[in-house]
Formats: C-alpha cells, structure tokens, sequence
C-alpha cells in the first residue's frame, strides 16, 4: 500500500469509528443479547448483516450488538469479549475484517459476534 493510500485509509477510518462511536454514544439501541455462541445463531446475525448495504452503519451496529465496552457474560475479567482479542481485529488498523461489518473499531469495543 502506498503511504498516500495508507494514510486515507487511516483518516477514512479515523473519520468512521468517530461517527460510529457518536452513534453508541448517543444512545443507539443494539441488539447486544441474544450472544451468538450457537452455530445456527452465528448464521443467522451473519445473514442479516449480509443483507445490508456496506454504508447501512448504524443498521450494522445494531444486528452486531456493537456496545462501547467489552461485554462481559458473568463476573470474570478473563471473560471480556473485546474486539482486541476477537480473532477478526486488526490490531494496527483498529480494524475488524468481519467480512459483513468491515468497520473501524476501538479495542475495547464488543459485539456479539465476538470470537476467539
Ligand atoms: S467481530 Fe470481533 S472485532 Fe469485529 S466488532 Fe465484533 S468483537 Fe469486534
């Protein structure tokens, strides 16, 4: 990737993640439970999300069940389903490659379709 092209990338991203997370921030209502632990619920969320349009964001984090802080099951701090250690994050990029969400993300973010 050039430097050009990487650096709009970063700004394009920078750009998105701060218009994601005004969107969380203002209070709107994900599907954040049901979590995707079952195959066929995994399946199901992933066939929504591909029925969207790449840009429908706020569409995406609501299927996603996109919350600002780690979703936790129970009590234990090791449970933290955050997107840093979701196997679709990219660390450098603060990026998850989820095919059907593709969007920029903070590490400490979390959704349901959350994966190790
Ligand atoms: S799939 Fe993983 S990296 Fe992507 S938003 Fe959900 S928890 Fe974060």
């Amino acid at each position: 990737m050039s430097d050009e092209l990487a650096s709009s990338t970063s700004k394009d991203d920078k750009n998105l993640r701060h218009r994601l997370e005004a969107a969380l921030s203002n209070g709107l209502n994900t599907q954040v439970e049901p979590r995707a632990y079952e195959h066929d619920d995994i399946l199901r969320i992933v066939s929504e999300l591909q029925s969207l349009n790449k840009t429908d964001y706020d569409d995406k984090l609501i299927l996603a069940g996109f919350t600002l802080d780690a979703y936790n099951p129970g009590d234990d701090p090791d449970d933290n389903q955050a997107c840093e250690t979701c196997m679709y994050y990219l660390v450098h990029r603060q990026f998850c490659e989820l095919p059907e969400l593709m969007l920029p993300v903070k590490e400490n973010w979390s959704c349901r379709l959350w994966r190790i």
